[in-house]
């Protein structure tokens, strides 16, 4: 059973849970939570789940929508890892084929030498080994020439190829995210939007619920309700959410980054990883809903993950970094802009 849309009834849509247990309580409406909330009903527990916004409009709204094995995991050595990414991309493409395509990625080369080309052969043939039973193309190299026929609005001068390979990318992950809320509901979750986790309950040491606002119903009292398990999945929100379940004092356990895209008319018809021309980092180019999303930045970001927003000097970054690849760049029109904040663990997390 969800609650999408808030009733007009003088009690709280919440309040029929006040004292109710639960096996699993998680915190955060965003595809972590959402995905948990249907993976823990689809084994049969009981569960709930309370995002104080819309769900999927927090950090799954702003990425770049990539479903990605993480070929630069590679790189650390992290085999492990990228095989489960891979595992997880096959599994996407296979359950929700309606919203995660195969898409192809071209990585050009300028000024790149033996070296760091056969590191890319080495570094594809083990992204194709790592995802051996994959129902995606393996990749392969092409010459400067092919390069031009298949993206012609990428610079000419310098180009001395590229390597192209598959991954995945889901047009809309904040329906991905609605999709497993409402799969967790029809098996058995309870999922709130519009509702705020404000505190916990305690047994001793123990955590034993949480408190819950009804945020488009101040006049209403917070409910309590009682949990075997509670999971914070909310992201960005992680240290925020910790402190108001917790009375112990804990240091930041997440490091928090901005991260940006913009919009602009179509320029690719696959998508295109290039190195920042400001920084070197890796940027992508890709081609979403008829239109070219064009991204990131990475920046510390240590305010409210609710008020982030992409600024001039963020969008400048993203057009300095780019247009010397697509010239067109330069001139071209910038529909809108988003941005996401990501989190990434210092510590082995606690709450
Ligand atoms: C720029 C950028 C690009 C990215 N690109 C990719 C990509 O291509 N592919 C990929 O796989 N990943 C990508 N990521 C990472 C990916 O977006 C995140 O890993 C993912 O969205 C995290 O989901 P989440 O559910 O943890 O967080 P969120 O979607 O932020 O969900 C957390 C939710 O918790 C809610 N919340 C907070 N406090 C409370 C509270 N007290 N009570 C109730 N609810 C609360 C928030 O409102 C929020 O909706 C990218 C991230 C960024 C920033």
């Amino acid at each position: 059973m969800s609650s999408i849309l808030v009733s007009s009834s003088p009690t709280s849509r919440l309040a029929r849970l006040e004292g109710e247990h639960f096996d699993i309580v998680v915190i955060g409406g965003g595809i972590i939570g959402a995905g948990i909330a249907r993976d823990a009903a689809l084994r049969g527990l009981s569960v709930v789940l309370f995002e104080k916004r819309d769900f999927g409009s927090g950090t799954t709204a702003g990425s770049t929508r990539l479903i990605h094995g993480g070929l630069r995991y590679l790189e650390m050595l992290d085999f492990g890892l990228v095989r489960m990414d891979l595992r997880e991309r096959e599994t996407l493409l296979r359950i929700a084929p309606h919203l995660v395509k195969p898409l192809e990625f071209i990585l050009p080369f300028y000024q790149s030498s033996i070296f760091y080309r056969s590191k890319m052969k080495i570094g594809m043939t083990l992204y194709d080994l790592l995802s051996y039973d994959k129902s995606l193309p393996r990749h392969r190299f092409l010459s400067a020439e092919e390069v031009k026929k298949l993206e012609p609005t990428l610079r000419q001068h310098g180009l001395q190829g590229a390597a192209a390979y598959y991954d995945a990318q889901v047009n809309s992950p904040e329906r991905l995210c609605l999709e497993n809320i409402i799969d967790a509901c029809e098996h058995g979750a309870q999922t709130f939007n519009y509702a705020e986790v404000t505190g916990a309950l305690h047994k001793g040491h123990r955590m034993e619920g949480v408190r819950v606002r009804d945020t488009l119903r101040d006049d209403l009292p917070e409910v309590t309700i009682k949990g075997s398990v509670v999971v914070n999945a909310s992201g960005a929100w992680f240290d925020r959410v910790a402190r108001k379940l917790t009375d112990r004092a804990k240091p930041p356990q997440i490091r928090a980054t901005k991260g940006i895209h913009i919009t602009c008319p179509p320029m690719v018809q696959r998508a295109v990883v290039l190195f920042s021309a400001v920084d070197g980092r890796l940027m992508f180019v890709i081609p979403w809903l008829g239109y070219s999303w064009i991204g990131t930045t990475d920046t510390d970001f240590n305010t409210d993950p609710a008020t982030v927003r992409a600024t001039s000097a963020d969008v400048d970054y993203v057009l300095r970094s780019l247009s010397t690849y697509f010239p067109m760049l330069d001139q071209a029109q910038i529909f809108f802009s988003n941005a996401g904040v990501r989190s990434r663990f210092l510590v082995r997390a606690t709450i």
